[in-house]
């Protein structure tokens, strides 16, 4: 039933930020297959052979590398190295073009000091404008999102390409779109992945899908370049049909999709001629963002119970 969809949902997101279930599911045998899924593996290697395939095929690309709510210095230190080894990689490889990579400012230290995530985000920014390519800032947990927004809109000073992103089942979503709706400016909607109250977001699906479309409606009769990140059906078609009503031609916005969700669609809106990227997450703290994809949905997370079970 919804209801208690809904209530294993809350569940799975409140294990996410678990220590302890972490380390149950981490080291359990099953883990390899179902996280695999999802999970484009744990090296730079892996990643970019994976973003080679895709971007091959005729798909984008945004590479994620797994890690949030970083609590120290030094940890935000590696994590900003990282990114700047994985742009140098990517732009050697002559994949600039095609791949950018989404960041998450929790990594890079916006938990304990917002303007250290800056000025990390900063030296992101930089190797990828280098490689030929751009930043996307995720969206994170709600209390995150004036703060997020604000170091968006400096970054932009500088670096006028950072995708900022828009999560749909908060209430201020659309005013947040009519303020990022102008030229240049790149945004992407979801519906939002986190555990939020009542107070600041819509907890009910559907009331979630209709904000998403009233979102979707500014941003695509807008100015800016819109990221439509759903795999929603009725969303998509509704994107469509909008893309058609304001004359926006398939260069002017794009569709993405997680990397092993719903591929056949990700194909099939690329053959119709439509620009779509896949945001391929890779590495070792895969935990979190595997979590909250089970939280998604009910399919995901009967998979993994079986292989809980040994079946
Ligand atoms: P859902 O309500 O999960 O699913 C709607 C419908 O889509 C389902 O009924 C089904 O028909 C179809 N569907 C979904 N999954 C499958 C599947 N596995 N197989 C077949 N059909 C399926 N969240 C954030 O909070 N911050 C971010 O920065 C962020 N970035 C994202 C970037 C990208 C590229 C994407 C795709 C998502 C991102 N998200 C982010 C996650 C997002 O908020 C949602 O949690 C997630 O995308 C699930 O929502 P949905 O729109 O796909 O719809």
């Amino acid at each position: 039933s919804t209801e208690g969809f809904a209530v294993l949902r809350q569940a799975l997101l409140v294990a996410s930020r678990s220590e302890r279930v972490r380390r149950v599911v981490e080291t359990a045998p099953f883990s390899d297959e179902v996280v695999r899924r999802f999970i484009a593996g744990e090296t730079i290697e892996d990643a970019l052979r994976v973003t080679g395939d895709l971007t091959a095929e005729g798909l984008l690309v945004t590479m994620d590398v797994l890690g949030e709510d970083t609590h120290d210095k030094e940890r935000a230190e590696a994590n900003v190295q990282h990114y700047v080894e994985l742009l140098e990689r990517l732009g050697a490889a002559g994949l600039g073009t095609r791949a950018e990579v989404s960041a998450k400012l929790s990594a890079l230290g916006q938990t304990f000091d917002e303007d250290l995530a800056l000025a990390n985000a900063r030296r992101i920014c930089a190797a990828a404008r280098d490689a030929g390519t751009t930043v996307t800032l995720d969206m994170e947990d709600h209390t995150t999102v004036d703060s997020t927004l604000r170091i968006v809109h400096e970054l932009r000073r500088d670096f006028p390409d950072v995708g900022a992103v828009i999560q749909a089942y908060l209430r201020r979503a659309e005013e947040h779109c009519a303020e990022l709706a102008y030229e240049g400016s790149r945004v992407r909607l979801c519906k939002g992945a986190y555990a939020a109250p009542s107070a600041v977001a819509f907890t009910d699906r559907e009331e979630v899908d209709r904000s998403f479309v009233r979102c979707m409606k500014v941003l695509m009769a807008g100015k800016g370049y819109p990221m439509l990140a759903t795999h929603d059906p009725r969303l998509i078609e509704i994107a469509d049909a909008l893309a058609v009503l304001h004359d926006r031609d398939p260069g002017s916005f794009e569709y993405q999709m997680l990397y092993g969700v719903r591929p056949q669609e990700q194909r099939r809106l690329a053959a119709q001629g439509a620009q779509v990227r896949v945001y391929v997450a890779y590495g070792r703290e895969w935990y979190p963002y595997f979590m909250r994809r089970l939280a998604e949905r009910p399919a995901n997370l009967r998979l993994f119970l079986r292989s809980l079970a040994g079946r």
